[in-house]
């Protein structure tokens, strides 16, 4: 848990220096790009002598996920190659571990200060300064929380990140991380004016007509096996690069099948394995309620949380369910 001696000595580091440089985890989701785009705009409007900020993630080639590009601020992010190689002060967002920053992983290494934000069981606590709760349904809550220490005002733009995160991160309001604390957040954010409808049209209820064809592939070939995890239940599919090219759709496009996949009554744990453009096997895992999926990924040199986690495997999908299954043996 995270004292409040370490938020008072991240607020003290940030509001001493000249420039602050932000980054969130590769391959960002709503939580990661949403919480860093936040404090991004929270510090950009800071009256009074704002420091610089720079805000990048590490993957190259740098694109951000189609699906995410209503966020504001998306136009103030930059390409992690002219990203400082020793960063005064750095802020990380929603990264278990220094490896997840990919590209900007040896500007961590040799910040000044560098300050995590995270609500991963997992982290490593790789910063010099955790703001890590896991109790923390998003790392939206946390960035809220650091805003707000650092005394900045929301405005809608700041909100709508903090939103998006907040609303990926608890299944829109579904899961059990869905706390009174949480809700209260989530009035507050909506109070600056954003439109939950359109945020959710946006993350959820909307994807080309040939995702129709790329997910009827994924559900033809879901294969359901009742008696695997001591008779709990695995389901699980793939997403080929073939199914990509037929509909013409990137890999982040593939991300909302695995929430068709986890209804199946009679599975514990569902996988969806999707082939990116490299021939590498990116493994979602999703459980109900007893399996531990974080600490599957977690050994399979991915990571995550109890109920909703992921690897990447390089080999056959039908290898990297297999090693799911073993770890599923292992840990009744
Ligand atoms: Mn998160």
């Amino acid at each position: 848990m995270t004292t409040s001696n370490e938020w008072a000595r991240a607020v003290k580091v940030i509001d001493g220096a000249s420039q602050v440089c932000l980054a969130c985890h590769v391959r960002p989701d709503a939580d990661a790009l949403g919480s860093m785009l936040a404090v991004l705009q929270a510090l950009s409007t800071r009256p009074g002598g704002a420091p610089a900020v720079v805000a990048s993630f590490g993957d190259d080639p740098f694109e951000v996920p189609a699906i995410l590009r209503f966020l504001p601020g998306v136009d103030l992010l930059s390409a992690p190659r002219g990203y400082p190689a020793r960063p005064e002060v750095m802020l990380s967002f929603d990264a278990a571990s220094i490896d997840r920053l990919g590209a900007l992983k040896g500007s961590a290494t040799a910040a000044g200060e560098l300050i995590v934000l995270d609500h991963h069981a997992s982290n490593t606590m790789f910063g010099s300064i955790n703001l890590v709760d896991p109790a923390a349904a998003a790392t939206a809550v946390l960035a809220a929380n650091l805003i707000d220490r650092l005394g900045i005002p929301l405005t809608e733009q700041i909100a709508l990140g903090l939103y998006a995160g907040l609303v990926t991160d608890t299944g829109s309001f579904k899961f059990s991380a869905t706390t009174p604390e949480v809700h209260e957040l989530a009035a507050r954010l909506l109070s600056t004016g954003i439109e939950p409808g359109v945020v959710s049209r946006e993350l959820y209820d909307r994807a080309p007509f040939s995702y129709l064809h790329l997910l009827a592939a994924a559900l033809d070939r879901a294969i359901l096996e009742p008696a695997a995890a001591d008779g709990l239940g695995i389901v699980w599919t793939s997403v080929t690069r073939r199914d990509r090219a037929a509909s013409g759709l990137p890999l982040d496009a593939a991300e909302s099948v695995i929430d068709e996949i986890r209804r199946t009554d009679e599975a514990e744990v569902a996988i969806v394995l999707k082939e990116d453009d490299a021939g590498v096997w990116q493994a979602s895992l999703r459980s109900k309620s007893t399996v531990d999926v974080g600490a599957i990924a977690t050994a399979l040199g991915g990571g995550g949380h109890v109920r909703a986690a992921g690897f990447s495997y390089t080999g056959g999908a039908d290898a990297a369910v297999a090693a799911v299954r073993k770890l599923l043996e292992q840990q009744k």
